[in-house]
């Protein structure tokens, strides 16, 4: 089956043009369909449409075919869902964060859309998929003249009312250069060792992350643990996944933060469960961070619901998304990043940067662009306390890349720990450097005390207010 599906990747021209002269000639059967009955010819059509694209592009029949748009690959087999563009787990040889023996399936995408020369990235933002069309047939859908809204990929529209902005955005809107930090909620009901570890922050950084169930593992909800630092004076930025949530709980999460006091949400697709603590747990993946995004910018902008029902009262939120600069695709990177902007980041966090030549590469496209000018691109770093828990983290953690010469310099120390640290605090010193990057985002798990201390050798402690 896979062999077939690249087949049709490596042929995507010829079978792009059998595919719009078949939309050409499709509303010539409109008439006869409906003499016969859309419920006939669905039962006519969908058999037929699910053995030929199966066979051809491994297709799961999702009832809103996109295979025009990506390049005859169908996103239907990546293992998250994603609807626009890979995650940032993508092996270093192209192999998927969930299953390492499949491509991924957006380096095949864009090696197909080069093919039928739509260039390798997507130029458009699609729509989450509308899960009563299961199943269903699209050729049907097609014939009766029905399109896909897409959203293209300009400029974010200008917001239509007013808003309250709070201190992060106030910081990475002010031009300085803004320090963030990630926390891991805690194994635990009681929330006193959390504000213990965000305590070492007050005053030092601009916000402080909760993660979501990093790496597939439970700990306490996002939400709540934002809430609570929020309530104790920090300012939260509250990590939204799309892993374990449909859209229903995720907007339901969203106004909850809001309620208790968190104004900065960060919308991402979530690492897989098989790597966690749950490899048993069911992925939801009812939605990839651009669908996430899409949603929240609805709420906030339009004041509604997905499902357009009106809101009582919008929620007030500063809207973030990851980027991963050092996997592939590297091309379509950029594309990936401008995507999630104009679906309504207003601030981007990277991965892990250990490597700042290729930091370097990707923020000169970024500048090209202007994308440093619509987001504030702040760059995720780290260290961990010797080469062999970098070494793992290389070869164990879908989406890290970490070069060579930093292990063999830090494995050469005397003392491992401090030579990590050295390492991070130079890596925080040129990206101060790089024009476009607006900040740096620290990480490391349960490793408050280091991250505190290359703040401190940084010189980058700035007091953020006390306002979420
Ligand atoms: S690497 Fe990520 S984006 Fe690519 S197919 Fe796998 S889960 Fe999907």
């Amino acid at each position: 089956m896979r062999a077939l599906r690249r087949w049709s990747v490596r042929h995507a021209a010829g079978l792009k043009a059998l595919y719009d002269a078949c939309s050409r000639i499709a509303p010539a059967f409109a008439r006869p369909m409906r003499l016969l009955g859309r419920a006939r010819a669905e039962a006519l059509l969908a058999p037929v449409e699910r053995v030929a694209k199966g066979a051809f592009f491994d297709c799961r029949m999702c009832g809103t075919c996109v295979l025009s748009r990506t390049g005859l690959a169908c996103p239907t087999n990546c293992g998250k869902g994603m609807r626009n563009g890979p995650c940032g787990g993508v092996r270093p040889d192209g192999g998927c964060e969930v299953d390492p023996t499949m491509r991924c399936v957006w380096i095949e995408a864009g090696e197909g859309r080069a093919r039928v020369g739509a260039g390798s990235g997507a130029t458009e933002i699609l729509p989450p998929i509308d899960r009563r069309l299961e199943g269903r047939s699209t050729w049907v859908r097609v014939i009766d003249g029905e399109k896909e809204q897409v959203t293209p990929l300009d400029p974010a529209r200008p917001r239509d009312h007013e808003r309250v902005i709070h201190s992060f955005e106030r910081a990475c809107a002010s031009g300085v250069f803004v320090t963030t930090v990630e926390i891991a909620p805690p194994d635990s009901a009681d929330p006193s060792t959390l504000i213990a570890r965000a305590e070492r922050f007050r005053g030092v950084v601009d916000a402080i992350n909760i993660t979501d169930g990093a790496g597939g593992n439970c700990h306490m909800s996002s939400a709540a643990a934002a809430a609570v630092l929020a309530a104790n004076g920090h300012v939260p930025v509250c990590q939204i996944a799309a892993r374990d949530r449909n859209r229903i709980a995720v907007q339901g999460d969203m106004l909850g933060a809001a309620a208790l006091g968190v104004r900065n949400v960060l919308c991402i697709t979530g690492d897989d469960v098989g790597q966690g603590d749950h490899p048993d747990a069911k992925r939801v993946f009812d939605l990839d961070s651009i669908g996430l995004l899409t949603i929240a910018r609805r709420m906030r902008d339009d004041g509604t619901f997905a499902s357009g029902r009106r809101l009582e009262v919008a929620p007030d939120l500063f809207l973030g998304a990851t980027a991963n600069p050092f996997v592939p695709p590297h091309e379509d990177r950029i594309d990936n990043l401008a995507a999630k902007i104009a679906a309504g980041a207003q601030f981007i966090q990277t991965q892990f940067c250990f490597d700042v030549t290729r930091l370097e590469r990707f923020m000169e496209r970024v500048r090209d662009r202007g994308l440093d000018r619509r987001a504030a691109i702040i760059v995720g770093v780290g260290t961990l306390s010797s080469a062999k828990a970098l070494t793992w983290m290389a070869h164990h953690v879908p989406g890290v890349h970490v070069p060579q010469g930093v292990i063999t310099r830090i494995a050469a120390a005397k003392d491992q720990r401090a030579e990590g640290l050295e390492v991070l605090v130079e890596t925080i010193d040129a990206l101060r450097a790089v024009p476009g990057v607006a900040g740096v985002h620290l990480m490391g798990h349960r490793n408050e005390d280091v991250l505190a201390e290359a703040i401190r050798r940084s010189g980058l402690a700035r007091p953020a207010t006390a306002t979420a």
